[in-house]
């Protein structure tokens, strides 16, 4: 059995107690999330877990990074449910501040994200990775981490905190790791509980394309494209955001699939007013 997990409200009381167990040698892992935690979450609690001496998670539903007021509202919440999974999964600590805690005063700092934050996501999101770095740049100062855990569910998130410890030289290592899905082939994702039974039954489509994508690895990128699209074309209540293939390292968008720029085939659809992204290594 696991040890009690600790909850800490404040950043002075979380420091003074991960201070102390620096002090005596421990390994800090740490697993950043938003909260309505499922299996996806957990399994970077179980790689922490394994990879350090004591896990701290935090939840933090962060305003800076919602670029939709309504989808920041809708954003399900669910702490007594979470802190009973974390303390089954081995964690250490829970970290829940508020807003307040974090950010007493509301300001939006600039990042240069060096172009990663204007494509996918970026593009569809304005000023969402840059609220992501904020908050992860104040969660490292205050965890001060050894190892900090990320999903590749996220991917271009992964790729622009790693480009942010690398720019800032932070003293932390990055874990990308791999997307847990249900049965379907459907990404885990807090946002899938806001799905009704027809969209639930149709946002299988998402991993399809990319599995199938993944099967025509060999054909000419502009065919795959075509095929996904025409596959998205036809469903009612879904709009493709987008379906890229990028390089795995600097994203950008590809022209021809080649093995050695670890292309990464990248989709974003909306299921009602639920949005829902993806990915797939093309080779692994
Ligand atoms: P979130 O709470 O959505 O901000 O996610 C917190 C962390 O969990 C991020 O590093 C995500 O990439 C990761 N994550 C979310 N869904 C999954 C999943 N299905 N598989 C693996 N990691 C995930």
């Amino acid at each position: 059995m696991f040890s009690i997990m600790l909850v800490f409200f404040t950043i002075n009381d979380l420091k003074e107690h991960l201070n102390a167990l620096k002090k005596a040698g421990k390994t800090i892992g740490f697993v950043p999330t938003m909260g309505a935690l499922h299996e996806g979450h957990l399994s970077l609690i179980k790689r922490a877990k394994s990879e350090s001496n004591v896990v701290v998670c935090s939840i933090f539903v962060n305003p800076l990074q919602f670029n939709d007021k309504a989808d920041l509202e809708k954003y399900p919440r669910m702490p007594q449910e979470d802190k009973k999974m974390l303390q089954n999964s081995g964690c250490d600590i829970l970290f829940l501040p508020s807003v307040n805690e974090m950010f007493p005063v509301i300001k939006q700092e600039k990042f240069d994200l060096g172009g990663l934050d204007k494509i996918m996501e970026g593009a569809q999101r304005p000023g969402h990775f840059n609220g992501v770095v904020q908050v992860v740049k104040r969660l490292f100062e205050i965890v001060e981490p050894s190892k900090a855990f990320f999903g590749q569910k996220d991917f271009q998130q992964l790729a622009i905190v790693k480009r942010m410890v690398k720019v800032l030289n932070m003293r932390v290592e990055i874990i990308s790791c791999p997307i847990i899905r249900e049965k379907d082939g459907l990404a885990m994702s807090s946002r899938n509980t806001r799905l009704n039974p027809e969209q639930r039954k149709l946002s299988v489509k998402l991993s399809e394309a990319l599995f199938k994508a993944k099967g025509m690895r060999h054909l000419p990128l502009k065919d795959i494209a075509t095929h996904v699209e025409e596959n998205f074309s036809d469903l009612k209540g879904v709009k493709l955001e987008y379906f890229e293939i990028v390089n795995g390292e600097t994203l950008t968008p590809l022209q021809k699939i080649n093995k050695a720029e670890n292309p990464v085939a990248c989709i974003a659809a909306k299921f009602g007013d639920v949005r829902l992204i993806d990915n797939i290594i093309l080779f692994d």
